[in-house]
């Protein structure tokens, strides 16, 4: 039978906006060690802004930005979000064929009879186009109609402002390792890890390879240390269920995510981590 207090544990988080669920999970929560978190939409706002178009081969820079809306017309991502913002205009989907959207990498698609690639170096590599490679500061949508380069548009992201505070907090609660796991680019998931002072930064990662990257920590741990995994749910799901507590964060969360995590927060403060963990310690003096 489950401890009475466990149930007041799980009705206190529930109050501060944590849903926890069940109490094997708050038990899990006293004993972590380690927190990984996912960058865009956990640690940074996942609201990006179109900061920069750069066309080449040329086309004007409207001519880019259009390429780039159709293809991101049905995808989710944070990133598509902000590149249909930027363009403003209504979208034909009727004009849409044979729509991709490749995990990691970006969106492949047919539109009015053309072939486009809208992604990362990864996409651009996988299709052996040659691209720019500027170090600049944000994410770069890199575009190419028919296999030929048609330039790229750089977005950005912002730091949540209570993320700062919630890597302090773990670190006041003696947390071993925090740890940061982005499919971005190198350049941006160091400069936003640094910024918050994680312990450890990996980019350019797949989805699989962040599992990887869990199971690589999970080996340094002791057989009573806990995991915690932290992410907004897109392209998460897989590492969610991986973790011991899988944390999803509900603000913008998907349903996919939500329905993975062990533990969601409802809001979309990271600070919420540590409090789930306070949360568990006092529950675990009401019950032993
Ligand atoms: P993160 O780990 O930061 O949450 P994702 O795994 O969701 O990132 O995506 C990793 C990278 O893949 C992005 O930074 C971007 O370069 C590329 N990408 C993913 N989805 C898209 C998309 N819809 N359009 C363009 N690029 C994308
Ligand atoms: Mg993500």
């Amino acid at each position: 039978s489950i401890p009475l207090g466990f149930f007041g544990g799980i009705g206190g988080a529930s109050k501060s906006g944590i849903l926890v669920k069940g109490s094997n999970y708050l038990e899990a929560l006293n004993a972590v060690k380690y927190v990984v978190f996912d960058k865009t939409g956990t640690l940074t706002k996942g609201v990006f802004d179109v900061t920069s178009i750069q066309p080449k081969n040329n086309l004007t820079s409207e001519e880019l930005l259009e390429y780039a809306a159709f293809a991101e017309v049905h995808s989710n991502h944070p990133i598509a979000l902000s590149i249909r913002k930027a363009y403003g205009q209504e979208i034909d989907e009727s004009r849409i064929q044979n729509y991709n959207e490749i995990s990691g990498h970006g969106i492949q698609v047919t539109v009015n009879g053309k072939e486009i690639l809208a992604g990362n170096a990864k996409l651009m590599n996988k299709e052996h186009i040659a691209f720019e490679q500027k170090d600049v500061v944000g994410t770069l949508v890199h575009v190419a109609i028919d296999k030929q380069y048609g330039g790229y548009i750089v977005i950005s992201d912002e730091v949540k402002e209570d993320s700062a505070r919630a890597i302090q907090k773990l670190k006041e609660l003696g947390i071993k390792k925090t740890v940061m796991l982005t499919g971005d680019a190198k350049s941006v998931g160091e400069a936003v890890g640094r910024k918050l002072g994680l312990d450890e930064i990996h980019a350019e990662l797949l989805p699989d390879q962040k599992v990887d990257e869990i199971e690589k920590i999970d080996q340094q741990k002791t057989a009573k240390e806990k995991l915690i995994f932290v992410g907004d749910g897109i392209n998460d799901t897989p590492v969610l269920a991986r973790a011991d507590v899988g944390i999803a964060m509900g603000g913008l969360g998907s349903d996919a995510a939500i329905e993975a995590a062990d533990v969601v927060i409802m809001t979309d403060e990271p600070s919420k981590i540590a409090t789930a963990i306070n949360i568990a310690k006092r529950t675990r003096r009401i019950v032993w």
